[in-house]
């Protein structure tokens, strides 16, 4: 059956219907369906990694640790931490309202549209929906076309263990994503590019629809002389390859260190991805593969820019039969080449050299903001430099990838790389309006602030 603008409607106005009936508002409604979903994700382990193999290669340790763990640690937080979210927060009142109290009461949206991306499938799939659910919506979730078994796998469970009259899944492309995005929601939360996010706020702008946009960029990573190489080096790898094989938003892009720093740096990176995937990494069980052609060619084409043939000191091996290509590191491109221009998303790292480590902050700011900023360094100083100079949505200091365990941190861009945030509390928050409400009494009322007017009494007020 087709899925159509007609079909979104009908869609729209069902869940709009039940969410006023008062479907999911209560706590009761709100933790089953917390609780289920945690039951899903016990009992479907196999079946996720197995769809993540399909649509990635994804290897089953990272499928286990990336997107099984991290869904199951949202969703017990959410499960714990629920009654305390959904408590109004008294606030102190001013003498002009006196006596009165004044509470602020978190309320659910309605019905919101989560549409997630292909790399990390699951996780960015049912980590929003926690969200949506704990704070009280009717919720529906348009996985992406790019990882199908995934896509038709979430299409399958959440169903069978959700309330399905009010948390739907609607798979589809561009087609579908359009006719959904004609409805009015009342929140959307999109996580993918940025050319789809424009769209996506267009389509919103028309219904005064607020949106969260979890957008990509380039990750810059500032490596200082003065560190444990051996440790940064692999933490470096850990998070550019060992996380999607460089297939993440908060990925390593480049990396900028001291010139005469970098060739030991270079070797450091070498031995660490030799110790992790071997000499013929193509070979290796332990990287994701590239997840479609179209990708493979895109990656390839970064490759292949004559600006950059030069300049790979490491890796270039590609099999586009099984669409893979090997840990690949680039030295002093030139700014303006493609891989340099362009979020790489993949296994390939540039670095950049500069005189002094204090330059690579110049760089960065150049550019668009970046979703995540790296940098490893002893230098206290330059730490406290590095926090406050650089806007992006979140920094992690002497590791890369690690800042989004910590459910109490906001996930989220800020300029090129999204808007608005969630994980944790900040997730409730995402799709709860606060509303402010003001408690007064028919008593100990003040006729100074009606006509007529007398300005001399309102000034002691
Ligand atoms: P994608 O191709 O899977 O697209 C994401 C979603 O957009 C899909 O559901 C797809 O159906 C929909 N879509 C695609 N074209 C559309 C159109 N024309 N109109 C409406 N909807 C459309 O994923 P992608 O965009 O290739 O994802 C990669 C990007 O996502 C990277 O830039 C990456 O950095 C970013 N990303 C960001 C985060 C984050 O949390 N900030 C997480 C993962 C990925």
């Amino acid at each position: 059956m087709v899925f159509d603008v007609e079909a979104a409607d009908l869609l729209i106005r069902d869940l709009r219907k039940k969410f006023r009936d008062g479907k999911t508002s209560s706590y009761e409604w709100r933790i089953e369906q917390l609780k289920l979903i945690s039951k899903l994700i016990d009992e479907s382990e196999l079946d996720i990694e197995d769809a993540l193999r399909k649509d990635l290669c994804k290897p089953q340790t990272e499928s286990f640790i990336h997107e099984i763990a991290m869904s199951k640690k949202s969703v017990e937080l959410a499960i714990n931490k629920l009654k305390k979210w959904m408590k109004p927060e008294k606030v102190s009142t001013s003498i002009v309202t006196f006596p009165s109290y004044a509470e602020i009461i978190p309320e659910p949206l309605g019905v919101v549209l989560i549409i997630s991306p292909w790399n990390y499938p699951f996780l960015l799939s049912v980590d929003p929906i926690i969200g949506a659910i704990a704070a009280g919506n009717a919720v529906v979730l348009k996985p992406s076309e790019v990882s199908p078994a995934t896509s038709s796998l979430l299409a399958r469970l959440l169903p069978q263990y959700l309330d399905e009259s009010v948390v739907k899944v609607i798979e589809g492309n561009v087609t579908e994503t359009t006719a959904l995005l004609e409805q009015k929601w009342d929140k959307i939360l999109y996580t993918g590019n940025g050319r789809v996010g424009r769209i996506v706020m267009t389509a919103a702008a028309k219904h005064l629809t607020p949106v969260v946009l979890e957008l990509g960029g380039k990750n810059p990573v500032v490596v200082d002389s003065n560190i444990d190489l051996k440790v940064a080096a692999s933490r470096i790898v850990s998070g550019k390859w060992a996380c999607n094989n460089g297939q993440t938003c908060i990925a390593p892009d480049y990396i900028i260190t001291p010139r005469d720093f970098a060739p030991q740096l270079i070797e450091a990176l070498k031995q660490i991805l030799i110790k992790f995937y071997g000499r013929e990494p193509l070979n290796s069980m332990d990287l994701s593969h590239i997840v479609n052609l179209n990708h493979f060619q895109r990656l390839t084409k970064l490759l292949d820019d004559v600006n950059v043939a030069d300049k790979i000191v490491l890796g270039g091996q590609r099999d586009e039969k099984h669409l893979q290509i090997a840990p690949t590191i680039l030295l002093d491109v030139p700014r303006d080449s493609l891989v340099m221009k362009e979020e790489i998303f993949g296994p390939i790292l540039t670095i950049i050299t500069v005189d002094k480590v204090e330059d690579s902050f110049d760089l960065i700011i150049q550019e668009e903001k970046p979703l995540t900023a790296y940098l490893f360094t002893n230098n206290k100083e330059l730490k406290e430099d590095f926090v406050r100079n650089i806007s992006c949505g979140s920094i992690c200091i002497n590791d890369t990838n690690t800042q989004k365990t910590n459910l109490n941190l906001p996930f989220g861009g800020v300029g090129a790389s999204g808007m608005g945030a969630y994980h944790g509390k900040f997730s409730f928050d995402t799709f709860s309006h606060n509303k402010g409400v003001l408690h007064r009494t028919l008593f100990g009322d003040v006729p100074v602030r009606y006509p007529p007017y007398k300005p001399a009494k309102t000034r002691l007020l």
